[in-house]
């Protein structure tokens, strides 16, 4: 007799697969090949910034007191003792009336409680000597960079769990991180089922399909940081589908296999899982597209995600239960999409008997967001993924939605990230 499965819904499938959640260890990188990769380690500040007052202006350093008296009646003059660059110390004090020019970036010298900048001086030659005038008062430390005043030695620049973007290689450079501690990340294998696969390169055969989900699956894993193994794929047997399942536990930290749960003659998988003695979290969501996803845990903890084959549900399964787990596997301290709400700007006079997700692009339209279906809603369509920018999530329970409703919509490509799942 066929199995009756029970759906669970969504928030409480993706609560069981939050169980199984591990963290990557710590890798060292070159900073140059950081870039993507997730921080392991809370990232100090190994000195001041700036680590010296110092000069924001090319100009001169001079004494503050020197100028009280200064007006344009009545210039005040300055013997110009030094001329330093940035880099450069001055091994010079100066005193009374003497003045020092100055680089932008240099260090104050000895002596020196002001800058002004250059602009608003004249210099010029007498008796010999190099020399400087100023017309206005200064006030002691004007214009001048104070030590520390961006950051303090021992501060927490980058928190562990960030993402490294060309801004933080900046921050890890200036604190000295050559090499930069950033989570393992995560190998996830991906083995496709399916007798009617051909690959990319195969030229089309009557009845066969080309295996879509093998790449967009690796370019999932791949973005969302973890390390994409692409095991091959099996025909739909059952003795050739568990060797390869068996053989890919040892390989990898996360196993994915696309196709073959459904409840068809040759959907292997849920056999599989309980020959390998896996627990099963749940072999049915009360979700559309991919109400077969089917994610199993076995006693070490490691996770095997069975993603429908229809490409629609195969993105959607990633998105909610896999990606998740790999963000957070890589610290990140928010690791679960983000919601909004946006007007729709069609009909969708679909009942929605599970929870549906739409793969759908947002706009901005004035401050309101609104937001269209891309294409065809069948859980078989390929061509409606590559447009969506997000899903429009659907409450199980509902009629069709007409255009101009607020609809909720989770953002798929979204960085952000919220801390828990937040759909209600
Ligand atoms: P299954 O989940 O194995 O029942 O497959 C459901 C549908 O998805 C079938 O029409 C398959 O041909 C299709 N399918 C399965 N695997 C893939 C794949 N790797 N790429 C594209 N379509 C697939
Ligand atoms: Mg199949």
């Amino acid at each position: 007799m066929m199995e009756r499965r029970q759906p669970i819904p969504v928030e409480e499938a993706v609560k069981k697969v939050h169980q199984f959640q591990k963290h990557g260890q710590v890798e060292w990188v070159p900073l140059k090949n950081s870039l993507g990769r997730w921080i392991a380690e809370d990232i100090l500040a190994d000195h001041d910034v700036p680590a010296f007052d110092r000069s924001p202006y090319d100009g001169f350093a001079l004494r503050a007191e020197d100028t009280k008296e200064a007006s344009s009646e009545h210039p005040i003059e300055f013997e110009v003792i030094d001329h330093i660059g940035a880099g450069i110390v001055s091994a010079k004090t100066i005193g009374p009336f003497q003045a020092i020019r100055i680089m932008t970036g240099a260090k104050i010298p000895k002596g020196a409680n002001v800058v002004i900048m250059l602009e608003l001086t004249k210099t010029f030659e007498k008796d010999g000597k190099s020399m400087m005038s100023l017309k206005r008062p200064l006030k002691k430390g004007d214009n001048i960079s104070r030590q520390g005043e961006e950051t303090l030695k021992g501060n927490v620049m980058i928190k562990k769990g960030s993402k490294v973007t060309p801004g933080v290689t900046a921050i890890l450079a200036t604190f000295g991180y050559a090499v930069v501690p950033v989570v393992k990340k995560p190998v996830i294998g991906i083995i496709s089922t399916g007798t009617e696969l051909l690959q990319v390169s195969d030229a089309m055969v009557d009845g066969k399909i080309r295996n879509s989900n093998l790449s967009m699956v690796y370019a999932q894993v791949l973005e969302a940081g973890g390390e994409p193994l692409d095991l091959g794929g099996v025909s739909d047997d059952f003795d050739q589908s568990y060797e390869a399942v068996k053989a890919a536990l040892s390989k990898v930290d996360m196993l994915i296999t696309t196709g073959g749960v459904s409840v068809g003659d040759f959907d292997f998988l849920p056999a599989i899982y309980e020959k390998l003695g896996a627990e099963v979290l749940f072999n049915k969501v009360a979700m559309r597209p991919g109400s077969v996803t089917t994610v199993a845990a076995l006693s070490n903890g490691q996770l095997l995600y069975g993603l429908s084959g229809n490409p629609a549900a195969c993105f959607v399964g990633f998105e909610l239960f896999v990606k998740p787990i790999i963000y957070k596997w890589c610290l990140k301290e928010n690791p679960f999409p983000v919601f909004a709400e946006a007007k729709l700007t069609h009909d969708f006079p679909k009942a929605n008997p599970f929870t549906r997700f739409v793969r759908a692009s947002l706009d901005f339209a004035g401050s309101q967001l609104s937001v269209t279906p891309t294409g065809l809603d069948k859980s078989s369509a390929v061509t409606s993924i590559a447009h969506a920018d997000c899903f429009i999530v659907l409450p199980g329970g509902t009629r069709g939605f007409s255009a101009g409703d607020q609809v909720s919509v989770l953002l798929f490509h979204h960085e952000g990230g919220a801390p828990c799942w937040m759909t209600n």
